[in-house]
């Protein structure tokens, strides 16, 4: 690797960490950065430090959001006594895009792994419990159908039922270990229309 500029090579280094960037990707794109006018470059670097300097939680749902409460949180044409318990962002997204759902979310930020030493502790559930205080009549849980999504979603359901709320698992419509976010919009609302009490 050292056929190149040190900096270069410094480039490629960062790339490949990124997710689903290989070592021929990261070659790509650092020498597509070296070639960029530095008025562009200048922009890109500006555009990401701005992102991580402005994208935050929201302090209801915990989804990123550029203000203290997302839009959806902060709609009053949203019913606040459902809540869908999603993975990540791209999962409400995904939802959203669906334009059938009417409620509100609750972002986890992760699922349950114990493989990976991934706990409860980890992911955004007590802020679920907290929310959980207020008027709620039903939480979906819509995680993922991989063994995470699925011990996440039973550990979830234990904990709010003796609560008295109704909780609800989105039918297995989507496909087994299938990641929601890369799931069609009319598969999302089978599974969200056939979801069953648990
Ligand atoms: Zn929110």
């Amino acid at each position: 690797m050292d056929y190149y500029s040190k900096h270069i090579n410094d480039l490629i280094e960062e790339f490949s960490r990124l997710p689903g960037i290989g070592s021929k990707s990261a070659g790509r794109l650092a020498f597509h950065i070296i070639n960029m006018p530095e008025e562009q470059v200048k922009h890109l670097t500006d555009t990401i430090i701005n992102a991580k300097k402005n994208v935050r939680y929201c302090k209801c749902c915990y989804t990123l959001t550029d203000d203290e409460l997302c839009p959806i949180c902060k709609s009053t044409k949203r019913d606040h006594e459902t809540i869908m318990v999603v993975e990540n962002t791209r999962d409400l997204a995904a939802y959203e895009k669906t334009g059938k759902f009417n409620g509100v979310y609750h972002v986890l930020h992760g699922a349950i792994s114990p493989m990976l030493g991934i706990g409860p502790n980890d992911i955004k559930l007590k802020e679920l419990m907290e929310r959980l205080r207020g008027d709620v009549k039903e939480v979906i849980i819509s995680t993922n159908s991989s063994l995470e999504g699925e011990t996440t979603a039973v550990y979830i359901s234990k904990l709010i039922k003796p609560l008295g709320i109704k909780v609800t698992r989105i039918a297995s419509g989507v496909p087994v270990g299938g990641d929601l976010e890369y799931t069609d919009p009319v598969t999302l609302l089978k599974a969200l229309e056939g979801r069953q009490e648990l």
